[in-house]
């Protein structure tokens, strides 16, 4: 699997504005945030998709949840409510193939969350 922009923020190679790390997880604001809290939470080993997670992930991306709820509490947003989703693949809107939750709160988030965005003539 390709390297990503993501190993470059785990390695160091690029900044971001870090908000949790551990061994396993690297958590950041997202750079073009779509909410007033935007952060995404990473596993280290680098999984391309939700459909490359196998059996044995199943730890580390529970993992990622609970690291979600942590930063809601730490951010102010757990009581209010927010939003945790992961996008696979082209119809599903992922750009960065590093599975990532996104995490987004500070406001009223709509549902659906998207309005149809018919694909521009060729
Ligand atoms: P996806 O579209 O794959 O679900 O989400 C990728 C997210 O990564 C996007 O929301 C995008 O704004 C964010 N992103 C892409 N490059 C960078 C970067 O260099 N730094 C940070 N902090 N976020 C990034």
């Amino acid at each position: 699997m390709a390297e990503t922009i993501f190993d470059k923020i785990i390695n160091r190679e690029i900044k971001a504005d870090i908000v949790y790390e551990d061994d396993q997880a690297l958590a950041f604001r997202d750079i073009n945030p779509q909410a007033p809290l935007h952060i995404l939470i990473i596993p280290k080993l680098r999984i391309a998709t939700i459909n490359d997670i196998k059996p044995e992930h199943e730890a580390l991306v529970g993992h990622l949840f609970s690291i979600a709820g942590k930063i809601a509490r730490d951010e102010g947003v757990a009581e209010d409510g927010y939003r945790v989703v992961m996008n696979c693949n082209e119809a599903g809107g992922q750009s960065v193939y590093h599975i990532h939750l996104h995490m987004l709160g500070g406001r009223m988030l709509g549902w659906p969350p998207f309005t149809d965005q018919p694909k521009a003539q060729a």
